[in-house]
């Protein structure tokens, strides 16, 4: 199992990015999905600059990720056991406590603007799925799409592989080709936050949920750190994984490092879990892990350039 983490230490406000762990199959994916990446970190650095907060940044970014169709979430999402896209995403601003996630939408273009919806309506409710999400979505001005507009040929692809190969377990983001989208934000007065979005996995059951909209399992904020996991997205839900980071700082005495090894490297190969996460700490660190060959990530500061990896580069 190929594994990396790398901390940086930088004062300012930050922002870190993920586009899903896997393994690239076509490595002329790599190129188009690295160019966006490094797009959407520029456009996180002027929202940085600018002295947004750290929810609206990882908020705005995730919109892009979700918008742009090289990543599983939004437009470009797998598709599920019968075919169709159910979307989920979760967005939590460390400051306060607050968070909105939504699940198995079908129509709502940003699932990451529903959720942030749900969190500035002051977490109650907390979490909508299904049709009543997307029609709460509706209510506060979310843009409504046709579920076609989510689709893309590589996944109808992807999907029909998975059929033909008879697979009943559902693939994380099938055939290699990494996917999930995350971001987590530090602003400049110190805020952290964190945003999830996906489609899942392929072949995924129809109305099953994964990590990424559960607070605690795909996407965790407090005071002192912000984590956005992706992967295998039951193994994340039996850890509580993002929650496992903070609880390691706050309880552990742990390092923001040292936790997400622990939590990556150690606990979720127990239990069968592959992916990674990000995670950002109040006191200037910063630290991607993942037991995958690859995951798509990247981060900016607002004087440091973009800089976008996917192996162990
Ligand atoms: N964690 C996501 C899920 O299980 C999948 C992924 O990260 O690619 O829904």
């Amino acid at each position: 199992m190929v594994a990396l983490d790398q901390e940086f230490r930088m004062s300012d406000a930050l922002l870190l990015i993920h586009g899903g762990a896997g393994v690239p199959a076509d490595a002329g994916l790599l190129a188009p999905q690295r160019e966006a990446l490094r797009d959407i970190l520029l456009a996180g650095q002027r929202w940085l600059a600018a002295g947004a907060p750290a929810v609206e940044v990882v908020v705005q970014t995730v919109a892009l990720l979700e918008d742009c169709p090289w990543f599983n979430a939004g437009h470009g999402a797998v598709l599920n056991a019968e075919g169709d896209c159910e979307l989920d995403a979760a967005v939590m601003d460390g400051s306060r406590l607050q968070a909105g996630a939504v699940a198995g939408l079908r129509r709502t273009r940003n699932p990451v603007r529903a959720a942030e919806a749900l969190l500035k309506g002051g977490s109650r409710p907390l979490m909508l799925i299904g049709a009543a999400a997307d029609a709460y979505a509706q209510a506060q001005g979310c843009e409504m799409v046709t579920p076609g507009y989510f689709e893309t040929p590589l996944r109808r692809a992807q999907w029909q592989a998975w059929r033909a190969a008879a697979q009943s377990a559902p693939r994380l983001d099938h055939d290699g080709r990494m996917g999930t989208v995350g971001a987590v934000a530090r602003d400049s007065s110190g805020n952290l936050a964190a945003a999830t979005s996906t489609g899942g996995m392929t072949g995924k059951a129809v109305g099953r949920i994964g990590d990424s909209p559960l607070i605690g399992a795909g996407t965790y904020a407090d005071d002192r750190v912000a984590v956005s996991c992706t992967g295998t997205g039951e193994a994340f839900i039996r850890l509580a994984a993002a929650h496992a980071v903070a609880a390691r700082l706050r309880w552990g005495g742990q390092g923001l490092q040292a936790a997400a090894a622990s939590v990556v490297q150690e606990e979720l190969p127990r239990v069968g879990g592959e992916g990674g996460l990000i995670a950002l700490g109040r006191s200037g660190d910063g630290v991607w892990a993942f037991n995958t060959p690859g995951m798509y990530r990247g981060r900016v500061g607002v004087q440091a350039e973009p800089r976008v990896a996917v192996f162990a580069d």
